[in-house]
């Protein structure tokens, strides 16, 4: 898919309406816009990376950054203490519907194992 066509990469450029929670150099956060607990949220890295599978050695601190990021969007919704799940799903049988790498931060409620 090219990065035109991304609606990831459009929110990043501000080019479709999300809302962002947090944003460094590197990441983008906001707000799943059909959420599966009381906080959901996607960090996504501000270059297209298609999926999990795509990532290369030299992305190794970015994805870093995603994680990371991930715990910061966690502490500062309150759910830190508690505990909250992040997942990355990478391909058809693990439902990724959007092909631009996203990791989901999801708290507020309790989680279950294994995941559907
Ligand atoms: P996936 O299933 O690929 O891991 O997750 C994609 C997520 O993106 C889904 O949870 C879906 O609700 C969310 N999503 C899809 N389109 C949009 C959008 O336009 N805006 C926002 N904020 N989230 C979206
Ligand atoms: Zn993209």
């Amino acid at each position: 898919m090219a990065t035109t066509e991304c609606i990831f990469c459009k929110i990043v450029a501000g080019e479709l309406p999300a809302t962002v929670v947090r944003e460094d150099e590197h990441t983008v956060a906001f707000r799943d816009i059909n959420p599966q607990a009381p906080t959901h949220v996607l960090v996504v890295p501000k270059r297209h990376i298609p999926a999990v599978d795509a990532l290369e050695e030299a992305d190794a601190e970015l994805i870093g950054r995603v994680v990371l990021a991930g715990k910061a969007v966690a502490q500062q919704e309150g759910i830190s203490g508690a505990g909250y799940r992040l997942v990355l799903n990478n391909g058809p049988a693990a439902g990724q519907t959007v092909d631009h790498v996203h990791l989901h931060v999801l708290g507020g409620r309790q989680m279950h194992w294994p995941p559907g």
